[in-house]
C-alpha cells in the first residue's frame, strides 16, 4: 500500500469534512474503529489501553455540537491514537513500564488538549518501549507490538504501537515523541508518514521526558495532509514548555500543492552509503531523488561529515539525560513502591523491580558518562560533537533548501533479531539521530517496498523551522510513491 493509496474518506481530512458537513456521524466513525481495533489488536498488541467508552461519549458530543449547527473544528469526530508517554488526565499513562503502575496523571499533556479542542476522539493509549528507549517496541513490559505488514516481524520503536495503530486502520493519526527517530524510523517501518517537528516547535508539557534536550512529540499519518493537519493544530507556542518557540504554528496543509519546481535536493552521503544500509532501501532512495528531479527539483549529492559521529554522540546524550530524567521513579511519588525496611532499601527495591533491562542500561551509560573525572572525556566531547554537527548542517543548508536520506537503514526485521545485541538495535537509528541532535525536523514518507514487499521510508530533511518546504517536498514525494494507483 502506498500512503497516497488511502481512500479519501478514511483520511483524517476526509473524516472531520464528513462529520463538519453531517454527512457522516462521529459515533459511526467511531465505532467503525474500535470494530478494527477489536478485531486485530489481539493479534498486534498496539494499544496498551482502549478507551472505548470515553471515545464513544466524545464522539456523540461532537455530534450533538454539528447537530446544533456549531463547528466542533478541523479534526472533529477525527479518532487518534496517543502514545502511552503522554499524559491523559484520569486515564493511566505507563510508558510501558512497571514503574509507572497505577499512576494516573492529573491533567492532560498540550497536544492532547489541542487535538480535543480540534474535535478529534481519542481511542487509546499505545504501546512503546520502556520510557521510549528503544527501536522495536519489544522493550514494553507488556509485550512487544507487532508489525501490520507482517506479525513475524517488529514495528519499529520506540512509537511502534501508534505507528502499528495507523498502519492498521486503528485510528488514521496518532501521536508519538521522537527523541533520535523514534516517529521516523517506526513510520518507515510500518509504511506511514511520520514527522519529528524541529525542537521547540511542538509543546512538550505532559510529554514523560526521556532527553529533554532532544524530545519532541509529533504526528503519524496515511497520508501526508493528514500529518500536516495534526502538526498544523498541534504545534504553536505553549507557555507552559519553557523549550517552546513563541510563535504560531506555520501553516502546513496549504503548501502541500507548491510542487518542488526548483528546489535543491541534497542527498546526504554519509547517511545514504553508509554501513548496514540495506539495498532494498538504497535503491528506493534512489528512485526518490530520481522522482524529485522528475518533478522539477535539482538534486546532487552533499556530504555532513559529521553525521558519522551521530550516534556515538546520541548514545552518550541521550542516556546522559535519561539517567537525571528518571531519578524522580523513587517509589514515593509516582506508581510502583516496593515496600522494605528503610526508604534506601524501598528506593532500591522499586527501581530495581520497577525498571526494565534497556531502561537500566541507559541509566548507568548516562550516570557514568556524567560521572566526575569522565565528564569531559563523554558527555563533554558528546557535546562537541553536536555542534559539529549542527554546523556541518548549516553549511550543506546553505547550498540546498533540504535534505534526503533513508529512514532506517533497513526495512522490518523479525522479533527477536536485535534483542540480545543492543549495538545492533542502537544501529537503527543512525539515520535519524543527526537531525534530532541539530533539533531539526525531519518527516518519513513510505516510498514502495523492497524486494520482499516490506516498506521503506524516505527521509526529508529540512533546517529549523523549515516544516512549510518539507511538507512540500514530502507531499512531491508521496504523489510519486510506487505503486500509487
Ligand atoms: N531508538 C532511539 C533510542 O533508543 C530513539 C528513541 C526515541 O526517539 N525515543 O534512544
Amino acid at each position: 500500500m502506498s500512503a497516497a493509496d488511502v481512500p479519501a474518506g478514511d483520511t483524517a481530512l476526509g473524516i472531520a469534512a464528513a462529520v463538519r458537513s453531517g454527512t457522516r456521524s462521529a459515533v459511526e466513525v467511531v465505532e467503525e474503529h474500535l470494530t478494527a481495533i477489536a478485531a486485530r489488536d489481539g493479534e498486534l498488541n498496539a494499544f496498551n489501553l482502549v478507551t472505548a467508552d470515553q471515545a464513544r461519549q466524545a464522539a456523540l458530543a461532537i455530534d450533538e455540537r454539528v447537530a446544533a449547527g456549531e463547528d466542533p473544528g478541523p479534526l472533529a469526530g477525527v479518532p487518534v491514537a496517543l502514545k502511552d508517554n503522554l499524559c491523559t488526565r484520569g486515564v493511566p499513562t505507563t510508558c510501558s513500564s512497571r514503574i509507572l503502575e497505577g499512576w494516573r496523571p492529573p491533567y492532560d499533556a498540550t497536544v492532547v488538549e489541542r487535538l480535543v479542542a480540534a474535535g478529534a476522539v481519542v481511542v487509546g493509549k499505545t504501546n512503546l518501549d520502556e520510557f521510549a528507549m528503544g527501536s522495536s517496541t519489544e522493550n514494553s513490559a507488556f509485550g512487544p507490538t507487532r508489525n501490520p505488514h507482517d506479525p513475524s516481524r517488529v514495528p519499529g520503536g520506540s512509537s511502534g504501537g501508534s505507528a502499528a495503530a495507523v498502519a492498521a486502520g486503528f485510528a488514521p493519526v496518532s501521536l508519538g515523541s521522537d527523541t533520535g527517530g523514534s516517529i521516523r524510523q517506526p513510520a518507515a517501518l510500518c509504511g506511514v508518514v511520520g514527522v519529528k517537528p524541529t525542537y521547540g516547535a511542538v509543546s512538550r508539557y505532559g510529554l514523560v521526558a526521556f532527553a529533554s534536550s532532544l524530545d519532541q512529540v509529533g504526528p503519524f499519518a496515511r497520508t501526508v495532509a493528514d500529518a500536516a493537519a495534526v502538526l498544523e493544530v498541534i504545534g504553536g507556542h505553549d507557555p507552559r514548555d519553557s523549550t517552546s518557540i513563541p510563535r504560531p504554528a506555520p501553516s502546513l496543509v496549504a503548501e502541500l500543492e507548491a510542487g518542488v519546481q526548483g528546489l535543491r535536493v541534497g542527498l546526504v552521503t554519509e547517511l545514504c552509503e553508509g554501513e548496514g544500509i540495506e539495498p532494498g532501501v538504497a535503491a528506493r532512495v534512489d528512485d526518490a531523488a530520481a522522482a524529485l528531479e522528475a518533478a522539477g527539483a535539482t538534486v546532487d549529492k552533499v556530504s555532513v561529515p559529521a553525521a558519522v559521529h551521530g550516534l556515538s554522540a546520541y548514545y552518550l546524550i541521550a542516556p546522559a539525560e535519561a539517567s537525571s530524567n528518571l531519578a524522580r521513579y523513587d517509589g514515593v511519588r509516582y506508581g510502583l513502591r516496593v515496600d522494605a525496611p528503610t526508604t534506601g532499601e524501598m528506593y532500591d527495591r522499586t527501581r530495581t523491580e520497577g525498571f526494565g533491562a534497556e531502561v537500566k542500561r541507559r541509566i548507568m551509560l548516562g550516570t557514568y558518562a556524567l560521572s566526575a573525572g569522565y565528564y569531559e572525556a563523554f558527555y563533554g566531547k558528546a557535546q562537541k560533537v553536536r555542534t559539529l554537527i549542527i554546523r556541518d548542517f548549516e553549511a550543506a543548508y546553505e547550498q540546498f533548501d533540504v535534505l534526503l536520506s533513508p529512514t532506517s537503514p533497513t526495512t522490518a526485521f523479525p522479533l527477536g533479531a536485535k534483542t540480545a545485541d543492543p549495538l545492533a538495535m542502537y544501529m537503527n537509528d543512525v539515520c535519524t539521530v543527526p537531525s534530532s541532535l541539530a533539533g531539526h525536523p525531519a518527516i518519513s514518507v513510505p516510498f514502495g517496498t523492497d524486494e520482499s514487499g516490506l516498506p521503506v521510508g524516505v527521509q526529508v530533511m529540512a533546517p529549523a523551522l523549515g516544516e512549510p518546504v518539507m511538507f512540500r517536498v514530502a507531499a512531491a514525494l508521496e504523489a510519486a510513491a510506487p505503486g500509487r494507483g
